[in-house]
């Protein structure tokens, strides 16, 4: 029930009792009056008999008395008059006339009072007329004047005799009620014109209530453009105010924050729905991605964040199909690292020409997104893997351009919300981007400090510091890694003869000799100036004598070209097994070094492979 409706039923009720009791009272007031009037009126009559008929006895007049009682029922105010004899005086006096002596149907009431001598009085309405009955005793005593035991032969306080005395209500109550009515009439009016007034002076309070009503209402829903139109100076007018300024303030900063945040999130927040509740859940969102952020952030490597960013893709968005490429540094190549979670897995979505020449991707070569939901057919190289599929790629930007590519699968049904959750995939996207670029530059300068800058092989601190990891692995394996320790023959003389220059090439070109005679997961160190060492992987010392052997020809058969001519040098090479002829790997390295001292011994331009006898004659290593 509406607050106006509930004050005007309490009103009304209140108006209904006020009048009730107000009629109520007067009826009473009424009533009570006409009766003290009317018992006033009887003992006035009854005052009068008396004075009239004590004076009829002292001047004699008594027998006259008849007229007299019959005139007293004429007086206005009385209906009937009735005097009766007490048993004393009837006694002294006789019965009087006809009407002074007890008849036995003079009533009760006269009756007990001619036996008590107790006043009675009592309303009969058995008739039509109301009628006010007083029934009073004449009590004789001795000390009035005239003092009645002068002529009565009675002790004092004997009932002389009683007079009864009808006093008509009728008119009385007739008026009392027309009173009663229009007092009630009075206050119906008054209290309507009371009720009138109070629904003006309501009104305003009951629109007040309703506009806070509305307004708040409007404000729950997340839209705080509604007003309370202010239409007073009191505290209704107050409350409009208090409340249009706290609406103000709630649109302006929710407003603001909701630009912030679109701005930091670089997604725009759509206008329709909940302001407040887009709002948190956007704020909600920054969050989770500030903590994405830092978490990748103190990731190690770029996989583990790539492995994040497809947690990220599969388990908060649901996309399940997806592939993340990484751009080369040169640019023109690309290779997925993470395909549908997994690690290094080809090429599923895509034609693999991408992978060799990148720019045949749309999002790598434009750095923008690929959005073939909203246009299908957008790049073709997808290569949709069930009917209806389309994509989205969001390049991942690092220094520009698209350092890496994402791409994500969408079956057509998940298309509508893939639509609307790409943005946010995004907003992910552009926190990784930077932190992707410096671990790229991170990894890049480490593996530059662990990498001979001439000849692009690893230097003797990657061996170091890597060779733990290497053996450990080998050991797992129950494999072999034999050593292999190169040392160009007479390469002081290119230097001297030729110059530094040409001295350099000398090693660049033996450096690719030694990359292209061995297998990927081999190493090769530039050990010292002219001194190398290849660690060949899961490779017996036999199998190395003959790589070595190729090797040594291969240098032997290279023609070096320099400024004037062409040159061609030798190398000897020393070869030791690890772990066959020493369990710790840099003995193997003493040892092949050994061998290699040995080959030098022996003439150069040959490969010996170490035996122990070496170690003891050449102890002074
Ligand atoms: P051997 O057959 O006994 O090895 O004779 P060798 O002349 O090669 O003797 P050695 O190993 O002592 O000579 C090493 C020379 O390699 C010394 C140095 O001038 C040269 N060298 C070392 N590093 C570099 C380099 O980076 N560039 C050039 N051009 N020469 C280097
Ligand atoms: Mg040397
Ligand atoms: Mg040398």
């Amino acid at each position: 029930m509406k607050l106006k409706d509930k004050t005007q039923v309490f009103f009304l009720i209140s108006l209904a009792a006020l009048v009730m009791v107000l009629a109520g009272f007067s009826a009473l007031g009424f009533r009570y009056f006409a009766l003290y009037t009317a018992e006033m009126h009887a003992r006035s009559v009854a005052e009068t008999i008396k004075v009239g008929l004590t004076e009829s006895m002292i001047h004699g007049t008594i027998d006259k008395r008849q007229q007299f009682l019959a005139r007293l029922a004429t007086v206005p105010g009385v209906a009937a008059v009735r005097v009766m004899r007490g048993p004393a005086v009837i006694k002294q006096f006789g019965p009087g006339l006809a009407g002074e002596r007890s008849d036995g149907l003079s009533g009760a009431d006269i009756e007990a009072v001619l036996a008590d001598g107790k006043e009675r009085f009592g309303i009969d309405d058995k008739n039509t007329d109301l009628i006010f009955r007083a029934v009073i005793p004449y009590i004789a005593n001795d000390h009035g004047v005239p003092n009645c035991l002068q002529c009565h032969a009675v002790a004092s306080g004997a009932v002389l005799g009683v007079v009864a005395i009808d006093v008509p209500l009728t008119e009385k109550r007739r008026q009392s009620l027309i009173a009663v009515g229009l007092v009630s009439l009075a206050v119906l009016l008054a209290a309507l014109a009371a009720l009138a007034i109070m629904r003006r002076m309501m009104n305003p309070l009951t629109e007040a209530a309703q506009a806070v009503q509305d307004v708040t209402a409007q404000a729950v829903g997340g839209d705080f453009s509604g007003r309370i139109h202010r239409r007073s100076n009191d505290e209704l007018g107050d409350i409009a105010r208090n409340i249009n300024r706290l609406m103000e303030f709630l649109e302006r900063e929710v407003s603001t924050i909701r630009t912030r945040v679109s701005q930091l999130m670089g997604h725009h927040i759509d206008d329709g729905g909940n302001q407040l509740s887009l709002t948190t859940e956007m704020v909600e969102s920054l969050v989770t991605v500030s903590q994405f952020k830092q978490a990748i952030e103190e990731d190690q490597t770029k996989l583990d964040i790539y492995l994040r960013i497809a947690e990220v893709l599969g388990q908060k968005y649901d996309f399940k199909r997806f592939s993340i490429y990484e751009v080369a540094a040169s640019k023109n190549r690309m290779t997925p690292v993470l395909v549908d979670g997994e690690v290094g897995a080809n090429c599923r979505y895509c034609d693999p020409q991408i992978t060799v020449d990148s720019s045949f991707c749309r999002a790598r070569r434009t750095g923008h997104e690929v959005n073939a939901v909203e246009f299908p057919g957008l790049c073709t190289m997808f290569r949709p893997a069930a009917a209806g599929d389309a994509h989205i790629c969001l390049p991942i930007t690092q220094t520009g351009s698209a350092g890496c590519v994402v791409q994500m699968v969408i079956s057509a049904e998940h298309a509508p919300l893939a639509r609307l959750l790409a943005p946010f995939v995004a907003v992910y996207l552009r926190e990784a981007g930077p932190v992707l670029e410096a671990k790229r530059l991170m990894e890049h300068l480490r593996e530059n400090s662990l990498r001979d800058a001439m000849t692009g092989l690893y230097n003797r601190r990657f061996l170091e510091e890597y060779i733990g990891t290497l053996v450990a692995g080998n050991q797992r394996r129950k494999s072999t890694i034999t050593v292999l320790m190169l040392d160009l023959d007479f390469f002081k003389q290119v230097n001297d003869v030729h110059g530094h220059e040409a001295g350099d090439k000398v090693l660049k070109t033996l450096a690719d000799v030694l990359l292209r005679n061995v297998r990927s997961s081999d190493i090769a160190v530039r050990y010292g100036g002219e001194e190398f060492l290849l660690a060949l992987m899961d490779t017996s010392g036999d199998a190395a004598m003959k790589v070595a052997e190729k090797i040594r020809a291969e240098v032997e058969a290279t023609k070096v070209p320099i400024a004037g001519g062409m040159l061609q040098k030798t190398i000897s090479i020393g070869v030791a097994e690890f772990p066959g002829d020493s369990d710790t790997f840099w003995q193997i390295v003493k040892f092949a070094d050994v061998a290699l001292y040995a080959a030098k011994a022996g003439g150069r331009n040959r490969v010996v492979r170490f035996t122990p006898d070496m170690w003891d004659v050449n102890a002074h290593y």
